[in-house]
C-alpha cells in the first residue's frame, strides 16, 4: 500500500484510516471526497516539532490553504499549532468561520485589489506577503488611512528552477509571483517598502515550485536570500527577522515517488541557513514553511462509483466514473500520476488493462491512463489515492455536476464535513 492509513478488510474492501471505503461510499454517496483527519495531524505535528527542534524560535509551518481549504479544517490546523496562509478573501472568510486567530494568517497573492486589502486589514490578518510596488504603495496608504502599521514580508524570486513541471514553477525569474533579485528589481522593492511609515518590514519571501523531493533547492535558495540580505543590511542597515523560504516539498502519487523525509530535510535546511548566517555574521532569522500539498495529499482519497466499460477494438478500454475533472481537473491540467485501486475488490487479480475516464462532455476528461484494474463491473468501487490536495479546491460545477461530499475520519469514526451540492446549489446564483 502507498501509505500507512490504507488497508484491506475481510471482505476484501479497502479501509482508510480504519474504515471501510464500501461503507463510506454506501452512507455519504458518491463521488465522495474522503480525508483522514489523523493524517492531517501526523503530518503537521512532523513540520511544527522539526521547526520547533532545529530553528529558531518563533518558527512555524503555514499549511497553504489553497491545497485544500473548507471550514472545519481550520480547527484542525489550528489545535497543531500552524499557522495558515491564504491567497484571497474567500480564503480569509473560510479560516476565520472555522475559527482560525486572524493573527496567525499570512495574505498572499499577486494581485490584491483594494477591496481584498481592505477586507484582509479590518479582519485583522497578521502578515500579508507583498508582491510588488504596486501593492505597497496601496497597502500603505490603506493601512495609514486606519492608523495601523502593518506587518509584512516582501516576496522576492531567487531565479531557482528546482526541475519541476513547468506549470507549477515559481521561483525562476521569468514568473509572474514576486520581484527578482538579480534583476536589481528586488532591491529597489525592499528599499521602497523600508520607506514606508505604515508598513512593518519582517523579511523576505520566497516559493520556489511544488513537488519538491528534498532540502537542496531549498537551500540554494537561502544562499541567495541571505547574499540578499547581507546587501541589504549593508544598504538600509535592515535585518531580516523572518524568512519564509514557501512551499513545496512533495507526495507520492505512485509507488515510484520517493517517500520524502521531512525532519532530515529541515535539519539539513537549518544547518545550512546556520552555516551562511555564521558567514557572514548575520542573526539567525525565524523560518516560515508553507507546506500545503505535504499536509493534506496523502491524507485524502476519493471514491468513485463505475458506470461501465467501452472497448474500442485495436485501441484500448475505457471505464467510466462518475466523477471525473470537475472534482478532480489535474490529469486534464498535466497529467498529473495517480493511484487506482479496485476498494470493493481489493484481492480479485488485476489484469485489466484501462483509462479511467469521468463523465464530462470533454475528451480530455480523463483521470489516469494505462491502469490495471479487475474486469470492472457496474457499482464497482474504485479510490484514487492522493487527492488530498489540490482536488476539492479545484473542483468546478462543469456540466452543472454537482461537487461531491467531503467526509472527514478520524479514531475510527466519520463525520461529514462538506456536504454534496444540490442542484438548488447550482441555482443559488441564478436570477
Ligand atoms: C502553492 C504554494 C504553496 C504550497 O505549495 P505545496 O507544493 O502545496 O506545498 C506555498 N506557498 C506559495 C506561495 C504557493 O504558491
Amino acid at each position: 500500500m502507498l501509505y500507512d492509513n490504507l488497508g484491506i478488510n475481510s471482505q476484501g474492501h479497502l479501509t482508510i484510516g480504519g474504515l471501510d471505503a464500501v461503507d463510506l461510499a454506501g452512507e455519504f454517496g458518491a463521488p465522495l471526497y474522503v480525508l483522514d483527519e489523523d493524517q492531517v495531524r501526523a503530518n503537521c505535528r512532523t513540520y511544527v516539532t522539526a521547526l520547533r527542534e532545529h530553528m529558531p524560535q518563533g518558527s512555524m509551518p503555514l499549511f497553504a490553504g489553497k491545497a485544500l481549504c473548507f471550514k472545519s479544517l481550520y480547527p484542525v490546523l489550528e489545535e497543531e499549532g500552524m499557522g495558515a496562509d491564504v491567497v484571497s478573501p474567500g480564503e480569509i472568510y473560510t479560516a476565520l468561520a472555522g475559527g482560525f486567530p486572524a493573527d496567525r494568517l499570512y495574505f498572499h497573492g499577486n494581485n490584491k485589489t483594494d477591496e481584498d486589502i481592505a477586507y484582509a486589514l479590518d479582519s485583522g490578518v497578521g502578515c500579508f506577503i507583498v508582491d510588488n510596488h504596486q501593492e505597497l504603495a496601496r497597502l500603505d496608504e490603506a493601512a495609514g488611512r486606519r492608523g495601523m502599521r502593518q506587518r509584512v514580508l516582501l516576496r522576492v524570486t531567487p531565479g531557482i528552477d528546482p526541475h519541476t513541471l513547468q506549470a507549477i514553477n515559481t521561483g525562476r525569474i521569468d514568473c509572474q509571483f514576486g520581484v527578482p533579485i538579480e534583476t536589481g528589481q528586488a532591491a529597489r522593492f525592499v528599499a521602497d517598502a523600508l520607506s514606508r511609515e505604515h508598513l512593518e518590514v519582517e523579511g523576505f519571501h520566497s516559493h520556489i515550485g511544488s513537488q519538491i523531493f528534498e532540502a537542496e533547492p531549498f537551500c540554494d535558495a537561502v544562499d541567495i536570500l541571505l547574499d540578499f540580505a547581507q546587501a541589504m543590511r549593508r544598504a538600509h542597515g535592515f535585518v531580516v527577522k523572518t524568512l519564509n523560504l514557501g512551499g513545496g516539498f512533495g507526495a507520492r502519487y505512485q509507488e515510484s515517488d520517493p517517500v520524502v523525509d521531512i525532519p532530515g530535510n529541515i535539519k539539513a535546511l537549518s544547518e545550512h541557513l546556520r552555516r551562511g548566517c555564521e558567514e557572514k555574521d548575520y542573526p539567525v532569522p525565524r523560518v516560515l514553511l508553507e507546506p500545503g500539498r505535504s499536509i493534506v495529499a496523502n491524507a485524502g482519497l476519493t471514491l468513485y462509483r463505475v458506470g461501465g466499460v467501452k472497448t474500442i477494438e485495436g485501441y484500448r478500454s475505457y471505464v467510466t466514473v462518475n466523477g471525473g475533472m470537475t472534482d478532480n481537473p489535474r490529469y486534464a491540467l498535466y497529467h498529473a500520476p495517480y493511484t487506482v485501486l479496485p476498494a470493493s475488490r481489493m484481492n480479485d487479480p488485476r489484469d485489466f488493462r484501462c483509462t479511467l475516464a469521468g463523465r464530462c462532455c470533454e475528451s480530455g476528461d480523463l483521470i489516469q491512463e494505462n491502469i490495471l484494474l479487475p474486469q470492472p463491473r457496474r457499482d464497482d468501487l474504485l479510490a484514487v489515492l492522493t487527492t488530498g490536495a489540490y482536488n476539492f479546491t479545484m473542483a468546478s460545477n462543469y456540466n452543472r455536476l454537482c461537487r461531491p461530499a467531503l467526509v472527514m475520519v478520524a479514531g475510527g469514526k466519520a463525520r461529514l464535513a462538506v456536504r454534496r451540492q444540490t442542484f438548488a446549489d447550482l441555482v443559488a446564483c441564478d436570477l
